[in-house]
């Protein structure tokens, strides 16, 4: 069988498609046989991976209802929609954090996915066999100093993820909730560090192997391939050398 058309492609929404996991989330998207809509906010960096994997670059900032409003109005059905886009931005004690970085942090990480969601629920009914994958971390299940913006958030994440559930309970949407533990990206840890690039480098110093962005890629095309009435509810997956957050076996340690 050649290649499908469009019209016969299942059509999902990634966001946070520029870099990382959303980025090999696409390619692994495209690859199982979906048309992939790329959504972030570098329009540079989405533009080339659509025209790679012959999906649609559309500019989308999640924290912005105007953008998120503009996305979902040029598509009337979704199959697919992945709330990828997010991540941490500091790295303090609650005693001397700054409020406005924990605003930014859930703006992304939890009002973000929300909008998103919302705005392409109509969408996602549509297509009549749909699912959700919202990306959440282990972030979202354990505590750790100088982390409670992002971990306080992605708790969020998966309570967030926990309700929709229930309040979809009945209709043509399944949902899932992705955790991942330490994963080797490119900009995770230099945009948490503000651009500092060697303490983004400690974070995986030693590291015999952290996970990879095609590893959690890989997992939401499985989710996304399994046949409609399976739920996968939520997935943990962390490297073979993480047992827990600091519990990270580091060679000549
Ligand atoms: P990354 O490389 O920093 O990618 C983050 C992505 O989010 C970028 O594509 C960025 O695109 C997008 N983004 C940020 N703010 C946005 C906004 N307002 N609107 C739209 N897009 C926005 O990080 P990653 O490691 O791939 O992480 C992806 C997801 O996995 C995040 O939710 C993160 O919390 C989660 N996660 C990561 C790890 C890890 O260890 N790396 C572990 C567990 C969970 P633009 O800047 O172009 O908009």
């Amino acid at each position: 069988m050649g290649p499908m058309s469009s019209q016969q492609r299942r059509t999902a929404v990634v966001t946070g498609a520029s870099s990382g996991i959303g980025a090999a989330t696409a390619r692994a998207l495209a690859a199982a046989g979906f048309r992939v809509v790329c959504a972030a906010r570098r329009t540079d960096r989405i533009e080339a991976l659509a025209q790679e994997i012959d999906g649609v670059a559309v500019a989308c900032d999640v924290t912005d209802a105007d953008s998120v409003a503009a996305l979902a109005a040029g598509l009337p059905v979704v199959d697919v929609l992945v709330n990828n886009a997010g991540g941490a931005f500091d790295s303090e004690p609650i005693e001397s954090t700054d409020p406005d970085q924990w605003g930014r942090t859930f703006d992304v990480n939890v009002v973000g996915l929300v909008r998103m969601t919302k705005a392409l629920l109509p969408a996602l009914r549509a297509s009549g066999d749909a699912l959700i994958v919202n990306m959440g971390s282990t972030a979202g299940r354990w505590a750790y100093p100088t982390g409670a913006s992002y971990t306080a958030a992605k708790h969020g994440t998966k309570v967030v993820t926990e309700t929709l559930r229930l309040e979809l309970l009945g209709e043509p949407i399944r949902i899932t909730e992705i955790a991942p533990g330490m994963v080797h990206t490119e900009e995770f840890s230099v945009v948490r560090f503000a651009g500092d690039q060697e303490r983004a480098d400690a974070v995986y110093a030693g590291v015999d192997q952290p996970l990879l962005a095609e590893d959690i890629a890989d997992a939401v095309a499985w989710v996304a391939t399994r046949p409609w009435h399976v739920n996968i509810d939520e997935m943990v997956i962390k490297p073979r050398a993480q047992a827990a957050f600091d519990k990270v076996h580091r060679s000549g340690a």
